[in-house]
C-alpha cells in the first residue's frame, strides 16, 4: 500500500528505531510512547485492522505474540506488559495497518 504510514515503515522510506525483524515482521519503538516501554509489532504484509485478519494470517500472529513477548523480556520491560490491538477509529485506531501494541514497565491495574 503505497500511502500507508507503516508500510513505508516496512520499506525503509520512513525512518524507525528497529527492535527486531525478519522477512515477515517488524517492531520498533512507538514515537509517541504512552507507557515507559512502549513498542509496536506489525506483520509486513499490509492487514488493516483486526476484523481484517484472514485464515491464512493465523500463523503470523502467533508469531507476532511470541516475538513480542521475548522482546518485551529482552528490554526488561518486565513481567507485567500489555499486548494490545485497536481496531477500529471508535477504539483509538490512527493507523490502519494492523498493529500490536507492547506497553509496560509500570503497574497498571486493569483495565486502565
Ligand atoms: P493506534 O492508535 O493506531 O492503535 O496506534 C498507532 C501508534 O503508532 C501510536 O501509538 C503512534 O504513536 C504510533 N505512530 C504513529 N506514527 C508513527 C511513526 O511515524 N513512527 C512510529 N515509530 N510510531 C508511530
Ligand atoms: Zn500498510
Amino acid at each position: 500500500m503505497t500511502d500507508c504510514l507503516f508500510c513505508k515503515i516496512v520499506a525503509g522510506d520512513i525512518p524507525s528505531d528497529k527492535l527486531y525483524e525478519d522477512d515477515e515482521i517488524l517492531a520498533f519503538w512507538d514515537i509517541a510512547p504512552q507507557a515507559p516501554k512502549h513498542f509496536l509489532v506489525i506483520p509486513k504484509k499490509h492487514i488493516a485492522a483486526p476484523v481484517d485478519i484472514e485464515e491464512e494470517d493465523d500463523r503470523i500472529f502467533g508469531k507476532l505474540m511470541r516475538i513480542g513477548s521475548q522482546l518485551a523480556k529482552e528490554q526488561g520491560v518486565g513481567d507485567g506488559f500489555r499486548l494490545i490491538f485497536n481496531n477500529g477509529a471508535k477504539a483509538g485506531q490512527v493507523v490502519f495497518h494492523i498493529h500490536m501494541h507492547v506497553m509496560g514497565g509500570r503497574e497498571r491495574p486493569w483495565p486502565l
